[in-house]
């Protein structure tokens, strides 16, 4: 028994006591002991009444004195505790809320019934559930799609699934149901859209060049094949099959050339940068361009300011100008005329090619820095292109702090610009 309940059990035996002898002043005696059990009963009644109006929360905790003061002490101790607590968990709380909102992934918190108890707003945009509009909906109701329904049904979350988004089929959503506290679920949710697009271009990749390689090989394997079986008699022939052979062995050739050199460009940062004398570089293209059209008979004009010089690397610089002055050149019919400029313009170093061959329709100009990506695939092969020129010319004057402009008209030419920042060059 604690002092407190001890002290009342002597008061309640003095009020026993002092209602006796008052009592037996009166010769009352039970009376006066029956009065002051009354009295000691209402004021117990009274602060019962008043406990039970605090719990009900309708009113304050009360004073009392004696026994009950000490009872609503303790409860005014632990209220205060309680609220302590309360205060540091709802801290707690809005730290959690707050940490979970700045994810970059989304997050929905369910109940054991998979409604929805909490989302964050990543979350929000990526399923297109609304919070706290939907909160307590079944989560099922909302997200339709079949693979979404059978995972979280599931009894095992180890492994992530993917599905297109609710609000847009184009983009992928990959989720992982992680149970916790007393069977609630936690799903996080993340947009993968790039990491698949990658994946459908490395795809892409493998079956393009592998397409590539393909023709030429089979030409080699077959007058191979030819040769084993017959050894050529005639002179004219063979020597016909040898420059075809030559030529699909060259083709094989640009392809690899073309490929290491963006695979180059892809991975390792750009290095041994100096300053490089543009006219002089353009002076050498130009030779090989006229080597490379003499039978086009093409008018070449160049015009380059010799005092302008670009930081770089002299070999993606020289892939750079060689891929876009060939290509005028290959792309040009008969008697063209081929324009290469080098100036300062404004603020920027400005290189042009401009010819007044075919054109590409405009549909074409967005995709054609894509590897493989042709206007015209005949007339591409046919002129020993590989298709990865422009890709290749992409990586390089982005490389270089460049950007790259196309314009174009079909049936009247093309043009392609190259700007420069005024960091890359000194005049
Ligand atoms: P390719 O090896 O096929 O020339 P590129 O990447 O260099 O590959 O060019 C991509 C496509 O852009 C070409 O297939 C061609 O259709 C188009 N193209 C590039 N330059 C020109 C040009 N000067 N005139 C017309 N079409 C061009």
């Amino acid at each position: 028994m604690s002092p407190h309940q001890k002290n009342e059990i002597t008061s309640l035996l003095g009020i026993i006591v002092a209602g006796a002898l008052i009592g037996a002043l009166f010769n009352q005696t039970l009376l006066f002991v029956a009065l002051a059990l009354f009295t000691y009963i209402i004021f117990m009644l009274r602060n019962a009444f008043k406990l039970q109006d605090w719990l009900e929360q309708k009113k304050d905790l009360p004073d009392a004195w004696g026994y009950w003061g000490e009872i609503f002490n303790e409860l005014h101790i632990l209220e205060k505790k309680k609220f302590k607590q309360q205060k540091l968990l709802s801290v707690a709380l809005s730290r959690f809320k707050k940490a979970a909102e700045a994810l970059p992934d989304g997050v929905v918190i369910l109940s054991q019934h998979n409604e929805i108890e909490w989302v964050n707003p990543v979350a929000s945009s990526l399923l297109g559930v609304n919070y706290p509009q939907d909160a307590g909906q079944k989560i099922n109701n909302l997200i339709r799609h079949p693979d979404f329904q059978r995972y979280l049904l599931k009894n095992n979350f180890s492994k992530t699934m993917t599905f297109p988004a609710p609000d847009n089929v184009e983009n992928t959503l990959t989720i992982q149901i992680i149970p916790f506290g007393y069977k609630q679920k936690m799903i996080f949710c993340r947009d993968i859209t790039h990491i698949s697009k990658l994946e459908e271009m490395r795809t892409n990749f493998v079956s393009n060049v592998s397409h590539e390689m393909r023709s030429p090989l089979t030409v080699l394997s077959g007058y191979l094949e030819m040769f084993s079986d017959k050894p050529p008699k005639d002179e004219k022939n063979f020597k016909l099959a040898i420059d075809n052979m030559y030529q699909q062995a060259m083709r094989m050739q640009r392809l690899v050339t073309d490929l290491l050199a963006l695979s180059k460009m892809e991975t390792a940062p750009i290095e041994h940068m100096k300053l490089v004398n543009i006219a002089t570089l353009l002076i050498t293209l130009k030779e090989n361009a006229e080597i490379l059209g003499q039978d086009k008979h093409h008018k070449i004009n160049l015009q380059a300011d010799e005092d302008l010089n670009l930081r770089g690397n002299v070999d993606e610089l020289h892939s750079l100008f060689a891929n876009l002055i060939n290509n005028a050149v290959r792309y040009t019919p008969e008697n063209g005329i081929i324009s290469i400029s080098w100036e300062k313009q404004n603020d920027e170093a400005v290189f042009t090619v401009t010819d007044n061959g075919p054109g590409i329709a405009a549909q074409h100009i967005p995709h054609l820095t894509e590897r493989f990506y042709r206007a015209d695939a005949d007339r591409s092969r046919e002129s020993g292109g590989t298709g990865l020129g422009l890709a290749i010319v992409k990586y390089a004057v982005e490389r270089h702090d460049g950007r790259m402009e196309i314009h174009s008209t079909l049936g009247e030419g093309s043009t392609f610009t190259c700007y420069f920042p005024s960091q890359r060059f000194s005049d």
